[in-house]
């Protein structure tokens, strides 16, 4: 079966083309929304989704959250014996997808569409495929994420010609694009975003404001306090999402405050957070721009990411464009289901036959040259762009570029990808060196620079001789952490070799976990939480599933309570 997945920073989801249209498929759990943690248990059973998010809280030393952030990077992260990768942590929460997948949809999952967001670099692309492959799975296509949206606001279905802006706020990323489409062809015109703003950052501006005001030193909170408070403020913000206002209970004593709470106000929270919203809409002029538009020009604006939910974020968009954003598909499944419609494309299902994806290059590709000045000096290091970031793809562009003086024996030609006009600042992907003729003059004996960029985010780059015709071809430079094919094998047996819960006991460790961190955040009700765990760990070596079942749900209840009453 082909599936299409959201592998998001915060959460991750897993659907199909089914006979009804996109479909979900829920965890063991019964949620859609996966979180992205993984973690490892004292027996060095791995634990993913929200037993692990419990976790962090309670075992933070065996837990990781948000690693997408690392997606490209050799950055590793130890969890008991293990050292991972960013690649097998999202590998580790793909296999936990899967496993729910086949589960719901009572077939084997080999492969799969993954949504990537529109700036992800080539070498967070290429880690994005890896963790699939890690996964077992044959990685078809990646979907740039905002084109997803699109497609599960079902906005290609309209023949008259129409511009969207779409919005994604998540939990640490904001990706904003523009896409054109027509009959039933998605371009994307233009993307940019901020790697670094997302929900977390909203959370974190709450948190600096409530210290600030309660006079708390951020520094002195012991760990579970500041995870506790986060929990907290964390609650406080979704609920501002329908509130004009709430009072947060604190989990510690402050002063004489201890019982009176912190009370904030949607106006006050936006006015905390007018920093987060100035950076908001730096993205949005940068896509509008490159994609020459006028405010006017836009025909639907789509809010996609749990963080969009904030009102502050509709607000602010319908200040810069003058309309109202489109709000039928829940902006937490919107990538999800787009993602599975075009898994469904992939798999050339007949309904879907009228709809074509179209793709762009996110960065600028091009090659360094030199400046000559009127007294005859040359300047190196100036950036010559030949494929402009947001072009179409596939693309192909070609450039003569000529030796600088009389009598130079080869010409050097450097690659590079970046937006700065200096080669220095911008990332160097190779260098084709072609030997010149002995008779080379400044100006003459030239070389035709071609760049082709395809689907599937691959450079190629081609240097052909004027005065031969004969053609030299770039083999890319691997980025350094680029795996072989056996490594990939390698590490997926290593990935498959780690311990993994059974499905059917995944609920009762995920009650378990949050008793853990429940009676870790408690003060008065710890007593009652260990003898509540106590006998839900005694009934569970009955192997009795109905009353186990019965009393999960019932714990899950009574922990409910106690949060609430924190
Ligand atoms: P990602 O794509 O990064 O995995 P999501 O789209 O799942 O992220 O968004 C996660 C973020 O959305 C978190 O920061 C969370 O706090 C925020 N969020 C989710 N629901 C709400 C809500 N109702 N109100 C405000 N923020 C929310
Ligand atoms: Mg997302």
């Amino acid at each position: 079966m082909l599936v299409g997945i959201d592998l998001g920073t915060t959460h991750s989801l897993i659907g199909r083309y089914g006979p009804n249209g996109p479909e979900l498929a829920p965890n063991a759990l019964g949620e859609m929304l996966t979180p992205s943690v993984v973690s490892i248990d004292e027996a060095g059973h791995l634990l993913v989704g929200q037993a692990a998010k419990d976790r962090l809280i309670t075992h933070p030393g065996q837990t990781v959250a948000a690693f997408k952030r690392w997606m490209g990077s050799n950055r590793t992260t130890q969890l008991g014996v293990h050292n991972f990768t960013p690649e097998e942590l999202s590998a580790l929460v793909l296999r936990s997808l899967v496993a729910d997948a086949e589960a719901h949809f009572g077939e084997p999952v080999n492969e799969a569409v993954i949504s990537v967001p529109a700036y992800f670099s080539d070498a967070q692309r290429k880690a994005t495929r890896t963790a699939g492959e890690m996964a077992g799975l044959k990685v078809e296509r990646l979907i740039n994420e905002p084109t997803a949206a699109a497609l599960a606001y079902g906005l290609m279905e309209g023949h008259e010609e129409a511009r969207v802006l779409v919005f994604d706020l998540g939990g640490g990323t904001l990706d904003v694009s523009v896409l054109e489409m027509f009959e039933g062809v998605i371009d994307i015109h233009a993307s940019a975003g901020d790697n670094f703003l997302g929900g977390e950052d909203f959370l974190d501006a709450l948190l600096t404001a409530a210290c600030k005001e309660l006079e708390i030193d951020l520094e002195l909170l012991s760990p579970d306090v500041l995870a506790q408070l986060e929990r907290r403020l964390e609650a406080a913000k979704r609920e501002l999402t329908q509130k004009s206002e709430v009072l947060v209970s604190l989990p510690i004593a402050i002063g004489d405050r201890a019982n009176d709470g912190w009370l904030i106000t949607q106006d006050r929270f936006v006015t905390i957070c007018e920093p987060l919203i100035q950076r908001m809409r730096q993205p949005v002029e940068r896509a509008m721009r490159d994609a020459e538009l006028q405010p006017g020009d836009l025909n639907e604006i789509i809010l996609v990411g749990g963080a969009s939910r904030m009102p502050m974020v509709a607000q602010t968009l319908t200040r810069m464009v003058g309309r109202l954003p489109l709000r039928h598909v829940n902006p937490d499944l919107a990538i999800a289901l787009g993602v599975s419609i075009a898994a469904g494309m992939k798999a050339r299902d007949a309904r879907l036959e009228e709809t074509v994806l179209t793709d762009i290059c996110p960065y600028t590709l091009g090659t360094e040259v030199a400046k000559t000045s009127s007294d005859g000096q040359h300047f190196s290091g100036y950036f010559l762009p030949i494929i402009p970031r947001n072009t179409t793809v596939p693309v192909s562009r070609e450039v003569s570029v000529f030796p600088l003086y009389d009598g130079q024996k080869e010409m050097k030609i450097e690659i590079f990808q970046g937006e700065s006009p200096w080669v220095k600042n911008n990332i160097r992907l190779g260098r084709i060196t072609v030997a010149l003729p002995p008779s080379a003059q400044r100006g003459d004996s030239g070389v035709d620079l071609r760049y082709t960029y395809d689907i599937d985010g691959l450079l190629q780059v081609e240097a052909k001789e004027q005065w031969t015709s004969k053609v030299h071809s770039l083999v890319l430079q691997q980025s350094e952490h680029q795996l072989s094919e056996a490594e990939v094998q390698e590490r997926l047996k290593k990935l498959a070799a780690i311990k993994v819960h059974p499905r059917a006991q995944q609920a009762n460790l995920a009650v378990m976990a949050r008793a853990e961190r429940a009676y870790m955040e408690s003060i008065h009700d710890r007593e009652e939480i260990q003898h509540w765990m106590s006998m839900f760990q005694q009934l569970l070596e009955t192997q009795d599933l109905k009353r186990i079942e019965s009393a999960r749900k019932e714990l899950n209840q009574r922990l409910t309570g106690v949060e609430a009453n924190l």
